[in-house]
């Protein structure tokens, strides 16, 4: 799949052609995924259809960007839900960094809170919550597991390496929990096939029946994770 540069508002835009055999016309659509948008192009379209289809997107396309890479001050009296609980966001001034309070399901937010302190609580949630399902999900299959990284790549939601090590996005934990679960199974299933073969994914399916719904709902969400 090769990538058109497409300059708007002076960044660069990353746009993946996908070429469609059963595509009627062109389609563009957003993905968070990819951190940036999927072209579909059916058989015989020029570069200049191309061309004139994008400059026609423009508009849209400047419109989405604040979709993909606006980022979401929380506010006090907010919701906001923390693998499928919801916690109130309310004003501390006693505190410096954030915190999360399980018994009140309060996120308690100091007055100016930095985003770099709110990420990293995210982030510590995210390795609680998820380092154990990844784990037990090794174990069913029997697989060694090096180590699970969090990181925030806001190319892709998971990896996993030869070294055996899995790396997750922390904004997962933000995503429904049959989704977050998902993703972590997919990345443990790689340590038993290092590849998306049809036995690849027949394993994924024994472990997470409902996959192909996650997989669509990360596709169509999966950029609301990234505003936080
Ligand atoms: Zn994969």
């Amino acid at each position: 799949m090769s990538t058109i540069v497409f300059s708007c508002k002076e960044q660069d835009i990353l746009i993946k052609r996908k070429p469609n055999p059963r595509a009627k016309r062109l389609s563009l659509r957003m993905s968070a995924r990819d951190n940036g948008f999927i072209l579909a192009i059916p058989p015989r379209t020029t570069d200049f259809h191309i061309n004139a289809f994008l400059a026609r997107c423009r508009p849209w396309i400047e419109k989405s960007l604040s979709k993909l890479f606006h980022v979401k001050q929380l506010s006090p009296g907010e919701e906001l839900a923390l693998y499928g609980i919801p916690f109130q966001c309310i004003l501390d001034p006693l505190r410096r960094k954030p915190i999360l309070c399980a018994v009140t399901q309060t996120l308690r937010l100091p007055p100016q809170c930095p985003q770099k302190a709110l990420h990293e609580l995210l982030k510590k949630i995210a390795m609680e919550k998820l380092t154990p399902y990844v784990m037990t999900v090794a174990q069913i299959l029997g697989q060694h597991l090096e180590k699970v990284r969090f990181r925030d790549t806001k190319s892709r939601w998971g990896s996993c390496s030869a070294q055996k090590m899995i790396s997750l996005n922390w904004r997962l934990i933000l995503a429904p929990p049959e989704v977050a679960q998902y993703v972590c199974v997919h990345e443990a299933v790689h340590l038993l096939h290092m590849n998306h073969s049809k036995a690849f994914w027949k394993t994924v399916e024994e472990l997470c029946p409902a996959y192909k719904d996650h997989k669509k709902w990360l596709k169509a969400h999966g950029f609301s994770l990234m505003r936080v």
